[in-house]
C-alpha cells in the first residue's frame, strides 16, 4: 500500500505536479479531500518559515504526515525581487495578471533578466520537520507567450529550452522545474527514511 501525505495546498496546478512526480510512491491528499477548508496564512519574509508554518498548521489540525510547499520567483536585476512576494507582488488582491505586469514594468529598459523559481518543501513526517529546496534558473522575456501552467509560467524559460514554462505541457516543465526538483530530493529521503525504519 502507497504512503499518505496530506499536502497543505488549496493550488490545485501544484497538487498536479507533484503527484506526476510522487505517483509512483505516495499517496497525496489535497486539503479539499481531507475536509479541510482553511486559507493558510503566509506571514513571514522567507519561503523556509512559510513552508514551515504551512505544514505545522495543517499537522497541528491533523496529527498526519504531511508538506507544504512555498516558492519565489527570485528576479537578479530586481535585487531577489519578487521573492518571497511573488503571489503579491501587485498588492494583497492582486491576480496573476496584475503581477505579471507589475515584473515587466519593473524590468522595463533592463538587460539583465536572469531569474530563478526557488522551492522549499517543508515535510512532518513523525512528528519532526525537514527541508528540501529546488531551483530552476531562467530568463524573464518581454511578453507573455503560452496558455498552460500559473503564476508567472509565461514569462520564464528555463535555461535549456527556448520555451516559456506556459509553452510546455505537464511532464515537459517537470524536466526543469524547481518545484520537480525539490520533489525528487523528498522522495529519495522518503525512501531512505522508509527504508531504515
Ligand atoms: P506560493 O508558493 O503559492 O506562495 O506562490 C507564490 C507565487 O509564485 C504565486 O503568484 C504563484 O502563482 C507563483 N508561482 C509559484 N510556483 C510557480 C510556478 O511553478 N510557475 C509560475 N509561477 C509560480
Amino acid at each position: 500500500m502507497k504512503d499518505l501525505l496530506i499536502f497543505a495546498t488549496n493550488n490545485q496546478n501544484k497538487v498536479n505536479e507533484i503527484r506526476a512526480v510522487l505517483k509512483n510512491n505516495f499517496e497525496i491528499i489535497t486539503l479539499k479531500e481531507a475536509g479541510i477548508n482553511i486559507e493558510i496564512p503566509e506571514p513571514y519574509n522567507t519561503l523556509e518559515e512559510n513552508a514551515k508554518e504551512k505544514s505545522t498548521v495543517i499537522h497541528s489540525l491533523t496529527g498526519k504526515n504531511c508538506f507544504s510547499e512555498d516558492t519565489g520567483l527570485e528576479v537578479q536585476a530586481l535585487n531577489g525581487e519578487p521573492g518571497v512576494r511573488s503571489a503579491r507582488y501587485a498588492g494583497d488582491d492582486a491576480d496573476n495578471k496584475k503581477n505579471i505586469e507589475k515584473l515587466l514594468h519593473n524590468l522595463k529598459g533592463i538587460s539583465n533578466r536572469s531569474a530563478q523559481f526557488r522551492t522549499v518543501v517543508s515535510l512532518i513526517i513523525d512528528n519532526k520537520e525537514y527541508q528540501f529546496e529546488g531551483i530552476c534558473e531562467g530568463q524573464i522575456i518581454t511578453e507573455q507567450l503560452g496558455t498552460n501552467g500559473f503564476g508567472y509560467d509565461a514569462i520564464f524559460i528555463p535555461n535549456g529550452s527556448t520555451k516559456t514554462f506556459a509553452q510546455m505541457e505537464m511532464d515537459e516543465k517537470n524536466i526543469y522545474s524547481h518545484r520537480k526538483k525539490a520533489s525528487q530530493k523528498f522522495i529519495d529521503f522518503l525512501n531512505k527514511y522508509h527504508a531504515q525504519s
